[in-house]
C-alpha cells in the first residue's frame, strides 16, 4: 500500500515501457516489506534536466538510468562515484538527503554474475566484443579483477573501441588490443582466451537467430558470457553450450545491478532469487 512515508524510486530512461526493472524492484520490495515504490519514467532526451530537477524537487530517493540517458546525466548531479566516472556512465543516482550521486552499478553486477556462473577472473585472458556502454562496464570490470583482455567491435565504429582500450589501458597499465570484430581476429584472440564476454546488442530479441561469434571457434575450456537477457539463452549460449563450455547469461547481471542499486538506495541487500523470478516472469511477459 502506498502511504504518507512511502519513498519512491524510479527509471529515467526512453523507452521504458519493456523494462524489467519495476518489476523486479516491486517484487524485492515486497518481499522486505519495506514501503518503498519503484515507478518508469519516460524521458525524452530534451527533458532529462526537467527531469533530474523534478526528482530532486519531489525529494525522489533513487533512480536508475537507462538508454539514452546514462552519459548526458552525469553533468547533472552532484557528485560521481569514481568506477561510474572512470567507466563515463551512470545507471543508478542515490539521493543523499538531497545530494544526487551518480553510480555504475552495471559493472558490479557483472562481476556478480561471473561469480555466480564460477568464474574466478585474477589472472585470466579476456575477449570482450563491443565498445558499447556495457563493454565499458564490463572491460573497467575485469581491468579491476586483473584480468588481461583485448576488444573486438565492428570496424564502422572502431574508434570507439580504440577510445575504449586507451582509458582502460591508461587505468590499468596493461596494453590492451582494440580490433576489428571479424572471423580472423576472433579465431587469434580467442585462441588462448579463458573468457568471452558478448557485451554488443547481437542476439537480442526479435534478432535471436544471430550471433557474434562462428559457432567453430567455441571449445571447451571457455567460458561464455552474453551481456545479453532477452532472450534468457541466445543463440551465441546454446552453442557456446553445446561445444561444452560454461555458459552465464545477461540476466544474471541484470538481477545483479538491480541488486546493488537496490541495496543502495535501501542499505539491505535484496532476495536474488525474488528479484530474478520476478524479472523473467516479466521477460515472459
Ligand atoms: P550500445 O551502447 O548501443 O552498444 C551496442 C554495442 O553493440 C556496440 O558496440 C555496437 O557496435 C554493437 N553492435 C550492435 N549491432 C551490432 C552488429 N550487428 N554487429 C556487431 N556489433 C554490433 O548498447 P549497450 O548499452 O552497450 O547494450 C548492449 C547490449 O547489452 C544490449 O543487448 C543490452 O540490453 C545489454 N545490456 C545488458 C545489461 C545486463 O545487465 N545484462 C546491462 C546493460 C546492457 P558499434 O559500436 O559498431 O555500433
Amino acid at each position: 500500500m502506498i502511504t504518507g512515508k512511502t519513498q519512491v524510486c524510479g527509471l529515467v530512461g526512453d523507452p521504458v515501457a519493456h523494462s524489467v526493472s519495476p518489476v523486479m524492484h516491486n517484487a524485492a520490495f515486497a518481499a522486505l516489506g519495506l514501503d518503498y515504490v519503484y515507478l518508469p519514467f519516460r524521458v525524452q532526451s530534451r527533458y532529462l534536466a526537467a527531469a533530474v530537477g523534478g526528482a530532486r524537487a519531489l525529494d525522489i530517493k533513487g533512480l536508475n538510468v537507462t538508454i539514452p540517458h546514462k552519459v548526458a546525466v552525469m553533468p547533472l548531479l552532484d557528485e560521481l562515484d569514481p568506477l561510474a566516472q572512470r567507466i563515463g556512465a551512470v545507471n543508478t543516482i542515490v539521493n543523499d538527503d538531497g545530494c544526487f550521486k551518480g553510480y555504475n552499478t552495471d559493472a558490479g553486477g557483472f562481476l556478480q554474475a561471473l561469480a555466480r556462473g564460477g568464474f574466478a577472473p585474477g589472472g585470466k585472458k579476456a575477449v570482450v566484443l563491443g565498445a558499447g556502454g556495457a563493454a565499458r562496464a564490463v572491460c573497467f570490470a575485469l581491468a579491476d579483477s586483473g584480468v588481461q583482455m583485448a576488444i573486438l567491435n565492428r570496424q564502422q565504429e572502431l574508434d570507439w573501441a580504440v577510445g575504449l582500450a586507451a582509458d582502460v589501458a591508461a587505468f590499468c597499465g596493461n596494453d590492451i588490443p582494440a580490433l576489428e570484430l571479424n572471423d580472423n581476429n576472433l579465431k587469434t584472440a580467442l585462441a588462448d582466451a579463458d573468457l568471452l564476454v558478448n557485451a554488443t546488442s547481437v542476439g537480442m530479441s526479435p534478432d535471436d537467430n544471430k550471433t557474434p561469434v562462428a559457432e567453430n571457434l567455441l571449445r571447451p575450456g571457455l567460458a561464455v558470457f552474453d551481456v545479453v537477457y532477452n532472450p534468457l539463452k541466445t543463440r551465441l549460449l546454446a552453442e557456446a553450450g553445446a561445444a561444452g563450455t560454461v555458459t552465464i547469461g545477461g540476466m544474471d547481471m541484470l538481477v545483479g545491478q538491480g541488486a546493488l542499486a537496490f541495496e543502495l538506495w535501501t542499505g539491505i541487500q535484496p532476495p536474488l532469487d525474488i528479484m530474478q523470478k520476478a524479472a523473467i516472469e516479466a521477460l515472459r511477459g
